[in-house]
């Protein structure tokens, strides 16, 4: 990943005096910019954004929905991602890919992440410098050819790109299934990153056996902390990444909500551990489990397993149904918690004022293999 800052001018407003302004302020001088630029300024919030945020994005969802909806708009001059980085660089590989370069005679949309601090912890747990050595360990005792690399879309654009160039794909927490079918019918084995829990629980339920599913820790020395027999024996090797968010739910919490409230529904997202999983009554992503809510009869109890700002946005706009939040701690992802309405109009500003800031910018070549990584995920069906 590359940030293109303006190189000659600096931003025009500094970020710290935004920092003291009331939110009833900064929402009238977000506005401002947004009727100012119209159609030209897309803003995309997660659905695990804080309210404030949200109420200000043109479009809500999932990370991949978001980019492809902003890569969608033939207007669109820049999109300020409500996310956290690995969103933004998806957003730019998509928004930028050649035909829709050509379309827009060679103009890019610039991609913009309001504070460039808002990473992904899980996403950070497999750096491609480790993934590469562990490539090169694996080929020294199978056939690599013969193993397809599968990158949860949480992750940084190189590993797209590694996989783009390793014959390899990316998938999201809803098409993880279909995405491993699609590689295992091609391949005899799959390099699951970086989330070990989305890779095992996908794969349990397609029958693979947890025998066949080694667990490579880049920490723990050579194979990752396998033997060679276990590195044979293994059709989805996982790697050792996890969401600190959604690991903090535990099988207890399901117990305690199961013998407080008969009846109730658990569904929990995929990135949970598989005793959660294995405990809840449905599985699901983000975009799941809002369609099992919105489709639920009045009067549906449900204690839900993902980040909490989605939760209580879920308990808000659906009174008529009884919504709890699976944990008794605040599982909050405190990463995207760093979008706020300081950051948000401080870069809109810098941006109208022709000094943006924080743009995302993702190298030309990595940029060209992860849109094969991501293209090859559109085709799985
Ligand atoms: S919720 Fe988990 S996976 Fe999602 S951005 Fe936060 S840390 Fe990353």
């Amino acid at each position: 990943m590359s940030i293109a800052p303006n190189a000659t001018q600096p931003p025009a407003y500094e970020l710290e005096p935004y920092r003291s302004l009331d939110s009833g302020e900064l929402t009238a001088r977000i506005q401002a910019v947004r009727r100012e630029w119209g159609k030209r300024l897309v803003i995309l919030g997660h659905h695990y954004q804080q309210d404030e945020v949200i109420a200000l994005a043109d479009f809500r969802g999932d990370s991949y929905k978001l980019s492809e909806l902003a890569a969608a708009s033939e207007d669109c001059q820049a999109i300020a991602f409500c996310g956290v980085h690995f969103m933004a660089e998806t957003a730019d590989v998509l928004a930028n890919r050649p035909e829709r370069l050509a379309k827009r005679d060679g103009r890019r949309v610039s991609v913009i992440l309001p504070d460039l601090a808002a990473g992904c912890p899980m996403a950070d747990m497999a750096e491609i410098g480790q993934v590469e050595d562990c490539w090169r360990q694996l080929s020294a005792v199978i056939d690599t050819e013969d193993v397809t690399p599968v990158t949860y879309i949480n992750s940084a654009a190189d590993l797209k790109a590694f996989c783009g160039l390793h014959g390899g794909i990316v998938c999201t927490s809803s098409n993880a299934a279909a995405v491993l079918r699609w590689a295992l019918a091609r391949r005899s084995r799959v390099l699951f990153f970086p989330d070990q829990h989305l890779g095992r629980n996908t794969a349990l339920r397609m029958g693979i056996a947890t025998a066949e599913m080694p667990l490579w820790d880049p920490n723990r020395g050579p194979l990752g902390g396998n033997t060679e027999q276990e590195i044979r024996d293994g059709r989805v090797m996982l790697w050792q990444g996890c969401c600190s968010v959604h690991q903090e739910f535990l099988p207890g919490h399901v117990q305690r909500f199961r013998a407080e409230y008969p009846g109730i529904r658990v569904i929990v997202h995929p990135e949970c551990m598989r005793a959660v999983v294995d405990a809840a009554d449905e599985i699901g992503s983000t975009g799941k489990i809002i369609q099992a809510v919105e489709s639920a009869p009045p009067g549906t109890r449900w204690a839900i397993g993902t980040e909490i700002h989605l939760v209580e946005r879920l308990k808000h706009e659906h009174p008529e149904q009884e919504i709890h939040f699976l944990s008794p701690t605040f599982c909050m992802c405190t990463t995207m918690y760093r979008i706020d309405l300081p950051h948000l109009c401080w870069s809109l500003e810098n941006l109208a004022a022709g000094t943006p800031v924080n743009v995302i910018r993702v190298d030309d070549e990595i940029a060209r293999w992860a849109l094969v990584s991501l293209e090859r995920m559109l085709e799985v069906k």
